[in-house]
């Protein structure tokens, strides 16, 4: 079996849309990611350009909450640093949820929950239903360990 069909990646995304579905307006979809840091950038460079008075409430909102920084050449969307949290910690899109779970898991191969949910934490903010959305599809995982359930 290739590594890459361990999970299906439509699968993963018809499974999620269901579970999902209550909280999907508030879900950071690429295009509500790019519009918060066009808000972002616009409050930074009234900043910067002391323009201060021309800043929005909406900029000023979204300009507590996050930062832009450039990432691997890409301008990334980051939940801005606190004092207990130095990591920074990318907004990851529905979009790419898939593929940031799928790296991170290959990477603990195939190890436990509490080690992927920990080192997916330090670099994105991937909501629990979506990790635990793919560890129930990995069939790497399910040959690795005895099954805890029958399924029907
Ligand atoms: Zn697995």
């Amino acid at each position: 079996m290739m590594q890459d069909e361990l999970v299906n990646k439509d699968a993963f995304y018809a499974m999620l849309n269901t579970t999902y579905d209550n909280c999907i307006k508030k879900a950071w979809y690429w295009n509500r990611i790019q519009e918060t840091i066009d808000i972002v950038n616009s409050y930074k460079a009234k900043r910067l350009e002391n323009r201060t008075n021309e800043i929005v409430s909406k900029e000023r909102y979204y300009a507590g909450k996050y930062d832009v920084l450039k990432i691997s050449g890409q301008q990334r969307l980051v939940i801005k640093p606190t004092e207990g949290c130095k990591d920074v910690i990318c907004v990851a899109a529905v979009e790419e949820f898939f593929d940031i779970i799928d790296e991170q898991h290959k990477l603990t191969n195939h190890g436990k929950r509490d080690k992927l949910k920990s080192l997916l934490k330090k670099k994105y903010n991937i909501p629990r239903t979506a990790i635990e959305t793919y560890l129930e599809l990995c069939k790497g995982c399910v040959f690795r360990r005895p099954p805890r359930r029958v399924t029907p």
